[in-house]
């Protein structure tokens, strides 16, 4: 697997404003957030894409979303927010190692474009 933007935040070697950090994931603010609050959380486990991810990794799965949710609570989005996975070309997938996007602070529309 390449050694992705994402891979060199986990690895310290560029900097990022993290706000969460446990041993299976990691969680910073997007460079170019799309909404008041964009953070992204991704596994430390070089997974490319969901499209990539087997059953043995249903657990991370999980806890990626747990902790996308806990981010929402201590960061105040109290009246909601969304959390996107971009998958391969169509998707808008720009970086090789799966993240899971935190959007809120303001109402988003839908469908997306
Ligand atoms: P995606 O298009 O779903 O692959 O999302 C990749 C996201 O990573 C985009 O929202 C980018 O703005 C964001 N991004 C790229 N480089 C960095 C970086 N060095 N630090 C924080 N976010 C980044």
């Amino acid at each position: 697997m390449a050694n992705t933007i994402f891979k060199k935040i986990i690895d310290g070697e560029i900097p990022a404003k993290i706000v969460y950090s446990d041993d299976q994931c990691l969680a910073f603010h997007d460079v170019k957030p799309q909404a008041p609050t964009h953070v992204l959380v991704i596994p430390r486990k070089e997974i490319s894409s969901l499209a990539e991810a087997e059953t043995d990794d249903a657990a991370l799965l999980g806890h990626l979303f747990l902790v996308a949710n806990r981010i929402a609570v201590d960061l105040g989005l109290k009246s909601g927010y969304r959390v996107v996975v971009n998958c391969g070309v169509d998707g808008g997938q720009t970086v090789d190692h799966l993240h899971v996007h935190l959007l809120g602070g303001r109402g988003l529309g839908w469908p997306p474009g």
